[in-house]
């Protein structure tokens, strides 16, 4: 008699709730990884790229048995059980609402056949859906979540692991493999190192290096001022409870505020659990009738980073160049499209999607949605990012900028924020702004009062 261990958004070894239940039987142990092609299509390259560099890293830590299957799960998860006589599937339990329809037919499978469906823990330190308010149902803002959040969350609880080593032998597709390898080799970017060991020395090195400074530099795009953890922790290579667990010895601003975003992380999470439309519909009806632009070429400015706009452009390049983009540029890059192009916010947020390394449906869409006005912030419409006065607060050198944007090089300091006040600001092909950003702004105004005075 065997055991699978199904792995999904938790390629890792370490603190995992999952494994530690699969050997809890004593049984030996299958771990499998499924490439559903349907899945793998929507990905854009980045993505398979970096979750093919994952499971590739992840495969050592299993001594080497990772079984890797390609094909619909609801098929290829009963077949291999049916293969080796396995008695029982774990699996890290999935919020998404993709990842649970999917959940949803292969447990009814593999119950039909007999075979347990176990689910422990989540991609989450608080699994979604886990806080409530006192009418038990969800919170609708990030305060309030939180500090419920708080009293739920509990310390990460011992995992064997480690110290596992009894496995099940079952041969692996050589066309999955072969597919994980095209995924690397065809990655456009340069990948970092994947897996859980180079998640633990970048988050020993934030420690050390970056923690103390985290409040006061997190928004500064010019510094390494945040943790860079992101990737991995979406192909859960390193899990939050852990990072949670040890902050919790740190005292100051710094610790304080990384717990506050990964907070975050959590309250997006729980927002799509428990309105899985939200994913690509508004979360609040109140913009339902606010007119959009369709984009066009301004549009394509926007995703080649053309928009004459410098911290714009900085970031849609670096998410080109590298699959990542800082925190506070995501923010600075959404609010230009939907409020000075009039953009409807999941044109961008599925573009993000198809470029991000750590693109999360529940993180982006929601971060997309906040940013628009429709989302989880009780009173976001008047917000509207000012490119210029951003540019100037975060990126006060310019150095960001000049990073990315080599036809700024040549502007010193500031004032590669507004090259149409410098003589030679133009001299090296860099475009003009393609449209106005105080004039967008009172049309995103006029807009926003419509379509609240209609609601
Ligand atoms: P740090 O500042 O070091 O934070 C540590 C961790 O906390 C992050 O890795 C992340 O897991 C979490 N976190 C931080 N800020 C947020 C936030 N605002 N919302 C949710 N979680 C947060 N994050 C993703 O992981 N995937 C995405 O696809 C994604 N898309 C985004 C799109 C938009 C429009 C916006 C505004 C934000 C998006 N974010 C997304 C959130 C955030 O920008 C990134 O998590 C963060 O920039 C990653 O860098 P870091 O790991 O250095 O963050």
């Amino acid at each position: 008699m065997t055991t699978i261990l199904w792995l999904r958004r938790d390629l890792r070894r370490g603190h995992h709730p999952a494994l530690t239940a699969a050997a809890a039987g004593d049984q030996p142990v299958l771990p499998l990884f499924v490439i559903d092609p349907d899945l793998w299509q929507r990905c854009g390259p980045v993505r398979r790229g970096w979750l093919a560099a994952t499971v590739r890293a992840t495969d050592p830590a299993y001594d080497g048995r990772l079984c890797l299957r390609i094909g619909d799960p609801a098929e290829v998860v009963p077949r291999i059980a049916d293969e080796v006589g396995a008695t029982a599937v774990h699996v890290t339990g999935e919020s998404t609402p993709r990842g649970t329809r999917r959940d949803r037919v292969v447990r009814d499978r593999l119950r039909s056949e007999g075979i347990q469906w176990v689910v422990t823990g989540s991609p989450y330190a608080v699994t979604p859906g886990t806080v409530r308010n006192q009418s038990g149902g969800p919170y609708q803002v990030f305060g309030a979540f939180a500090r419920a959040w708080h009293l739920k969350l509990t310390a990460p609880g011992d995992t064997v692991g480690a110290d596992w080593h009894h496995w099940v032998d079952a041969a692996s597709d050589p066309a999955a493999a072969a597919m994980l390898d095209r995924a690397v080799e065809d990655c456009p970017v340069a990948l970092p190192e994947a897996g859980e060991h180079a998640a633990e020395l970048r988050w020993r090195a934030f420690l050390r290096d970056g923690l103390d400074g985290y409040a006061d530099n997190r928004d500064r795009p010019d510094l390494a001022g945040t943790s860079h953890l992101s990737p991995w922790l979406k192909v859960g290579a390193i899990h939050p409870a852990r990072l949670l667990a040890e902050l919790a010895g740190h005292h100051g601003t710094g610790a304080d505020r990384l717990v506050d975003e990964l907070v975050w992380r959590e309250f997006y999470a729980d927002v799509l659990h428990h309105h899985p439309d939200s994913a690509w519909h508004d979360l609040r009806p109140t913009l339902g009738t606010l007119p959009y632009d369709e984009g066009g070429d301004a549009l394509t400015a926007w995703q080649t980073g053309h928009t004459g706009y410098p911290i714009v452009d900085a970031g849609m390049r670096q998410l080109a160049e590298t699959g990542w983009m800082h925190g506070r540029v995501r923010m600075l890059t959404a609010s230009f499209l939907t409020k000075d192009l009039h953009v409807w916010w999941p044109v961008g947020a599925r573009f993000f999607l198809q470029h991000l390394i750590d693109a999360d449906i529940a993180s982006n869409n929601h971060g997309w949605q906040w940013v628009a006005g429709t989302g989880t912030d009780p009173a976001p419409y008047f917000r509207v990012f000012n490119p210029v006065t951003q540019a100037k607060r975060f990126d006060p050198q310019g150095d960001y900028v000049r990073r990315w944007i080599p036809e700024l090089a040549h502007l010193d300091g500031p004032r590669v924020h507004e090259p149409w006040r410098a003589a030679d600001g133009y001299a090296h092909g860099y475009p003009a702004r393609i449209v106005d950003h105080a004039a967008e702004r009172r049309e995103a105004l006029a807009r926003y009062n419509a379509a609240r005075g209609r609601h």
